[in-house]
């Protein structure tokens, strides 16, 4: 039997049109976008090919794409190249439940004079638009708060926020990386100046990302050479992950919209089974404002990673809580910030569906999940009516 893939959070597999669309840049089309002869302007035709995709999922124009290595790099252009600008240091804001890329680029500028301001969530994860409001100061230069949580999929009110810094002049920037062919994004509704996005998110490959910069937003380059990528991101451009990037939006764009209400009533099954198969089972996040495919459990008397050992061993793969934590064995930082429990933390569990999730996946993790985590309750000791 196939196992189940429930970690599309972490990466999702490849679609077979973007696989197909990339390979020829692997092989008969291996041009330098750079290069005025024929094999350069066939490279340099698909890179903007890719781009216009990429704009278009967004609602935004192709010349405000800047092409990445993926979220990471995205992230940290949008906060270390659009401060470094400013002199004197001034004031950032970030949310408490930003992933690494932008609270260690958030960090990164705590280093080099910058005052960070961590705005709190409520216990959904939805970040306090009052205490946002409230941290906007004379000196803050800019905010970034994610549009959708890696960890418990609760969507934040970006648009709200984006309006409130606007107000007061200060740029805003959202990771999307999570949101992007999840649920609808367009770049002037949620009136951002800077997003960030990842291919590999969104059925695209792993290593290939764009940043959007709103027209006239400042940015100066953290990569420095040939001046590609309109001097933001010099390098020769990764042609076939541009390609399939651009495939991957394409698809996004024609197809995320129908597949949502399959992919919410299966994830709704898969939490409605999970709480009533065992006491001591919550879901995390917020109940509704969250990614369709995200299902966040918060599993009492059982450590994570030995819950997803016991899952991956009966053919089922997931995610402990820091799974975005680089595996580290803390409770998610996510967790805290939302008051949860160090007892529930440490049994949290992330199921992320994705397009290819069925229902029988779904009615084989609820014939696994209870029995493994009797087991493992059973042997740590713990209560199992806990
Ligand atoms: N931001 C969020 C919210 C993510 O979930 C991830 C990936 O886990 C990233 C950024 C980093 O993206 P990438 O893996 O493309 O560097």
């Amino acid at each position: 039997m196939r196992p189940v893939y429930f970690d599309h959070a972490a990466t999702t597999p490849v679609d077979p049109r973007v696989l197909e669309a990339m390979l020829p840049y692997f092989g008969e089309r291996y041009g330098n976008p750079s290069e005025l002869h024929l094999q350069g302007r066939v490279a340099r035709r698909a890179v903007e090919e890719g781009r216009a995709e990429v704009a278009a999922l967004l609602g935004a124009d192709d010349g405000e794409i800047v092409f990445t290595s993926g979220g990471t790099e995205a992230d940290g252009l949008a906060l270390l190249g659009a401060l470094a600008g400013f002199d004197p240091p001034g004031r950032v804001i970030v949310s408490a439940v930003e992933h690494d890329a932008v609270g260690e680029a958030a960090r990164a500028l705590g280093r080099l004079g910058w005052a960070v301001d961590v705005v709190p969530v409520d216990g959904d994860g939805v970040v306090d638009v009052d205490a946002f409001a409230a941290a906007l100061r004379p000196d803050t230069r800019l905010a970034s708060v994610m549009l959708a949580n890696n960890v418990v999929g609760t969507l934040q009110p970006v648009a709200e926020l984006a309006r409130l810094a606007r107000e007061r002049g200060v740029l805003f920037h959202t990771d999307a990386v999570q949101a992007v062919g999840a649920v609808p994004v367009d770049v002037a509704e949620l009136g951002v100046h800077l997003l960030s996005l990842s291919g590999h998110k969104f059925y695209g490959p792993k290593g290939i990302g764009a940043l959007y910069v709103r027209r006239g937003t400042r940015l100066q380059a953290r990569i420095h050479g040939g001046g590609h990528e309109r001097g933001l991101r010099s390098g020769t451009e990764n042609v076939p992950g541009i390609v399939g990037l651009g495939v991957a939006a394409r698809i996004a764009r024609s197809e995320a919209a129908a597949r949502r209400p399959g992919l919410e009533a299966l994830r709704d099954r898969l939490v409605d089974g999970a709480l009533s198969a065992l006491p001591g089972v919550r879901l995390l996040g917020h109940p509704r404002l969250r990614l369709p495919g995200n299902a966040c459990l918060a599993v009492r008397g059982v450590e994570s990673e030995a819950l997803v050992v016991r899952l991956d061993d009966a053919g089922v793969m997931a995610a402990g809580g820091p799974a975005c934590a680089s595996g580290a064995s803390r409770p998610s930082p996510v967790f805290l910030a939302m008051g949860v429990g160090d007892d529930e933390a440490r049994g949290g569990l992330r199921l992320s569906l994705g397009r290819e999730s069925t229902s029988a996946d779904v009615e084989r993790f609820l014939r696994v999940f209870p029995a493994v985590v009797r087991d493992l309750r059973g042997s740590s000791g713990a209560d199992p009516r806990a």
